[in-house]
């Protein structure tokens, strides 16, 4: 009841009389009025006027479901929220879910990650209360070696929310990462459970830098936040309800062929590293071209100087600019 009382309240422009709300939820002014004093408690400023009725003046920029759910307009993405003041990642708490059977488009968020985790081992700062810190749960049926494709499905949904919320003009770099002004503001850590040729599940962990203002010195060069570079307080349940809506449209598209060949040339247009001389670094190698797009699976097409053309698999590397971190 308290996400239904909060989408009608986000819904309307004025008041909403208590009598409206009881008609339409079915329950008595009493248990619409305990709601009402529970989100004020949450930090909800809700203007109260006998004979008016209630009007939403502010929300707080919490990621409880009811917060995500009173904003989310999709059929399944994140309909079911699992939402938790501090975890160790949501990729594990949502792998656990998977487990324990939950279903396609589970979404699990956080305020804070103890352990927030890169690719590879390596880490995600996930201080508490400024980022977004969460993870889908997908269980298509198509054989493993497609899955690292979802990366790139996410970061798509994710770059359109985020340009759509901000104005800023966000984009890609290859496969992972959402950038503003050459930094990142976002990740994405895809991660599997399958059999040889059988996905049990695929858990998408999203990670967005929305209103730090500051970052630990060895991420100073590369890191920035959505407050830094648009100036303004992005909610954060807005984004991920709109992420969640990009999602379920790219991947169902994806899911027609279960390949980006409906989406690449969307990914190609946002993606920073077009026509750009980049880096790329492998365990024991490095060697620099021009990156030219992506393939259909997904694969960075790299123009070497001899101009031989080169398929970039993600597992493998890192990818650079020749100067900078893009
Ligand atoms: P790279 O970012 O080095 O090209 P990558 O894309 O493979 O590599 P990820 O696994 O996406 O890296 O992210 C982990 C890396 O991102 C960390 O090693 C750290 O350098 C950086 N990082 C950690 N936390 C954040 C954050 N909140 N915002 C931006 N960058 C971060």
């Amino acid at each position: 009841m308290k996400t239904k009382i909060l989408t009608i309240l986000s819904n309307s422009d004025g008041y909403v009389s208590g009598q409206q709300l009881c008609e339409q939820l079915g329950v008595s002014r009493t248990a619409v009025w305990k709601v009402i004093n529970r989100l004020k408690e949450e930090g909800y400023l809700i203007d109260s006027v006998s004979n008016k009725g209630y009007r939403l003046l502010s929300q707080p920029d919490v990621v409880t479901s009811e917060a995500i759910l009173s904003k989310l307009q999709t059929n399944y993405m994140g309909r079911q929220v699992f939402s938790y003041d501090e975890v160790t990642s949501t990729n594990t708490v949502a792998k656990q879910l998977a487990d324990e059977g939950k279903e396609e488009g589970t979404l699990i968020v956080s305020d804070k990650q103890i352990q927030g985790k890169g690719r590879r081992g390596r880490y995600w700062e996930s201080p508490k209360g400024s980022g977004i810190f969460m993870t889908v749960i997908l269980k298509p049926k198509m054989k493993p070696v497609y899955a690292s494709m979802l990366t790139l499905v996410a970061a798509l949904a994710l770059n359109d929310a985020i340009t759509d919320l901000t104005g800023l003009e966000a984009k890609i770099k290859w496969p992972n990462d959402v950038v503003v002004n050459k930094k990142k503001v976002a990740g994405i850590l895809t991660e599997l459970s399958a059999e040889v040729d059988y996905i049990n599940y695929i858990v998408v962990g999203i990670g967005v830098n929305v209103s730090m203002k500051d970052f630990p010195e060895e991420l100073k060069d590369k890191a920035t936040s959505l407050l830094l570079e648009s100036g303004k307080s992005i909610g954060r349940a807005q984004l991920i309800a709109k992420t969640m809506e990009y999602l379920e449209c790219y991947y169902e598209r994806f899911l027609k062929t279960h390949d980006l060949s409906e989406l690449k040339e969307t990914y190609s247009k946002v993606l920073i590293n077009k026509d750009q001389v980049v880096r790329i670094l492998t365990e024991d190698d490095s060697y620099t071209g021009v990156a030219r797009g992506i393939t259909d699976e997904g694969h960075l097409i790299v123009e070497k100087d001899n101009h031989d053309l080169v398929e970039v698999y993600s597992g493998e590397v890192s990818v650079r600019g020749l100067y900078s971190y893009t």
